[in-house]
């Protein structure tokens, strides 16, 4: 199996053998071809499998095939717990789209808000966010959710363990009702199922 016969376009084929990757590995082979088909996802994978480039790569696919001339919404979505995850996640979407004309962005809590709200007046189509944050901006008016097509809850374990439920339910509200949703967690409580099944349509399962 190789990332071309994924069905990824050029630009991030360069990207990915820049980044030195030959394989794509087991869990972007099961995840990618059904999220570029448009399928919601629900998967089972734990950091250090490659789940981030399993739901970046196709995105940025997508995003990069169905681009607006000069109007630019926030596309697509991708929540994760931690700020710390945030700065990584954000570093890889930043590293896969060198080869694309598309903006993203990452903010968090902790710190001044200013600079993420300069970043988001440029126009941005990718947005990595945590819960909180986003929320606080949102309500601000600084940034809309309403044309957002594609959802990442990333590590969502994580993020019902931390107590971000009845955010998540709220950034629910604030977007569109039809999207693409990309649910990733390494463990499957009883809430995570909940929360699967409320957010979910026919998900595809795929394991790491
Ligand atoms: P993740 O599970 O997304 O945190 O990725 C774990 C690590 O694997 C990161 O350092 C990635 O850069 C790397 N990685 C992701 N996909 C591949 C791949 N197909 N081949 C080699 N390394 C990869």
């Amino acid at each position: 199996m190789s990332f071309k016969s994924l069905g990824l376009s050029q630009p991030i084929l360069k990207a990915v053998e820049k980044k030195g990757y030959e394989t794509p590995s087991p869990i972007q082979v099961k995840a990618i071809p059904p999220i570029l088909a448009g399928s919601d996802i629900l998967a089972s994978a734990q950091t250090g499998t490659g789940k981030t480039a399993g739901f970046t790569l196709p995105i940025l696919h997508y995003l990069s095939e169905n681009q607006s001339q000069n109007y630019r919404p926030i596309r697509a979505l991708i929540l994760t717990p931690t700020r710390e995850l945030a700065a990584q996640v954000y570093a890889n979407v930043k590293e896969y789209s060198e080869f694309l004309n598309i903006r993203s962005t990452v903010i968090f809590g902790g710190v001044n808000q200013r600079p993420q709200v300069a970043q988001l007046k440029k126009g941005i189509d990718i947005l990595v966010a945590t819960p909180g944050r986003l929320i606080d901006l949102e309500s601000q008016g600084v940034l809309s959710l309403k044309h957002v097509e594609v959802l990442v809850l990333d590590e969502a374990d994580r993020m019902l363990d931390m107590g971000f439920l009845r955010d998540i339910e709220r950034i629910m509200t604030l977007m569109p009702r039809k999207r693409q949703n990309l649910m990733f967690s390494a463990t499957f409580s009883k809430d995570i199922k909940k929360l699967a099944y409320s957010i979910l349509h026919n998900p595809v399962q795929v394991e790491a």
